[in-house]
C-alpha cells in the first residue's frame, strides 16, 4: 500500500495503479478498515480503505451524480432514501440537492470514515452532515436492513449502496439477505441501486449481484460509467426496481424532471442516464 512516497492500490494481485503521495494527510486503522487519505497532484485529495482507492476529489462528482440522480430522476417522486456506506459525504450531497428528498437514512460502518473526511475530503459532504433532513446511522449496514421495520420505521423509495468492494465490511452488502433487507424496506415503486465493481474487471461480481438480486425484484439490470480512479474500465452500478417501467422513463420526463429540479451537474445528464443502461454484450450475457 504506502511505500516511500508512493500509493499502490492492492484490489488485484496481477495489476494495479499507484498514485503519488505529494502530501499524507492521514493514515490509521480504524475500528473497521485502514484508512488512508492524501494528497495527488493529478487527483487531488484522495481516500482509501483496505488498499482500495474510494474517492478522490477530481472524479468523484461522476460516480456520486450516477448513483444518486439516475435512480432518483427515474423514480420522479422520492421522498425517504437510504444510504448505506457513503462514509465520505459526496453521495449525500448529491441526494440533498434534490429538494423533495424529505428524509435520508444513512447508514454508515466507520465513524472514523465519517470524521476524517469531514475534516479532510470537506468538499466531499459541503455541509451536508448539517442538513436536518439526516438522519445518520453507525452502524453495518447489514443490521440495519435485518431490524429496520418498513411499516414502524417507513419504507424508502431510493435505496443506494455505497459501499466498499466485497471485501472485509463490504462483503455482506453483496449478500442475498442484504439484497432480501432492503426488498423489505423498499416502497411500492422503490429503487434500489450499488455500486458493483469494474465489469471488465470484476464480471463475476456482476454476475453474482444479478443472480441475486434479482430473485427479490421486478426488474434487475445495471448501468454504467467510466470512473477514471476505478482502474479499468467502466463502472457498474447494479438496479433493482419494484416497477420494470422505471428503467423507461422517457426521455422528455427525464428532462423535464432534471429542469424541474435545478441541479448543476457536471456529468449526469438526462440523455447520459438513459445511454448508461445500454451494456457491452459480454456484460449483458453475463447478467441475462
Ligand atoms: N465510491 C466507493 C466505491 O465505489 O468503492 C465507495 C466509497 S464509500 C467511502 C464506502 C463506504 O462503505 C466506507 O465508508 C465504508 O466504511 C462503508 N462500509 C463498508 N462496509 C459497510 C457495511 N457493512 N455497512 C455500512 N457501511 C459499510
Amino acid at each position: 500500500m504506502l511505500n516511500n512516497n508512493l500509493y499502490s492500490e492492492t484490489l488485484y494481485d496481477t495489476y494495479g495503479q499507484h498514485f503519488t503521495i505529494d502530501k499524507l494527510l492521514f493514515e490509521a486503522g480504524t475500528a473497521h478498515q485502514h484508512l488512508v487519505i492524501f494528497e495527488n497532484k493529478e487527483f487531488g485529495r484522495m481516500m482509501a480503505l483496505d488498499g482500495v482507492i474510494q474517492t478522490t476529489e477530481r472524479d468523484e462528482f461522476i460516480y456520486h451524480e450516477m448513483l444518486a440522480h439516475v435512480p432518483l430522476f427515474a423514480h420522479g417522486n422520492a421522498k425517504r432514501v437510504l444510504i448505506i456506506g457513503g462514509g465520505d459525504g459526496g453521495m449525500l450531497r448529491e441526494v440533498l440537492k434534490h429538494k423533495t428528498v424529505e428524509h435520508v437514512t444513512m447508514v454508515e460502518i466507520d465513524a472514523a470514515v465519517v470524521e476524517m473526511c469531514k475534516e479532510w475530503l470537506p468538499n466531499h459532504s459541503a455541509g451536508a452532515y448539517q442538513d436536518p433532513r439526516l438522519n445518520l446511522v453507525i452502524d453495518d449496514g447489514i443490521k440495519f436492513v435485518n431490524n429496520a421495520d418498513a411499516n414502524a420505521d417507513g419504507s424508502f423509495d431510493v435505496i443506494i449502496s455505497d459501499c466498499t468492494d466485497p471485501i472485509g465490511p463490504g462483503e455482506v452488502l453483496f449478500s442475498s439477505e442484504f439484497y432480501a433487507g432492503c426488498k423489505r424496506l423498499l416502497s411500492e415503486n422503490g429503487i434500489f441501486v450499488a455500486q458493483n465493481g469494474v465489469c471488465f474487471m470484476q464480471l463475476d461480481e456482476v454476475e453474482t449481484t444479478a443472480r441475486r438480486l434479482g430473485h427479490y425484484m421486478a426488474d434487475t439490470w445495471f448501468y454504467g460509467a467510466a470512473v477514471p480512479t476505478y482502474a479499468g474500465g467502466i463502472m457498474t452500478f447494479a438496479w433493482g426496481a419494484n416497477n420494470p417501467e422505471s428503467r423507461n422513463v422517457a426521455l422528455a420526463v427525464l428532462t423535464e424532471r432534471f429542469n424541474t429540479a435545478g441541479i448543476a451537474s457536471r456529468y449526469y445528464t438526462p440523455a447520459i442516464h438513459q445511454a448508461a443502461f445500454a451494456l457491452p454484450r459480454y456484460v449483458e450475457e453475463a447478467i441475462t
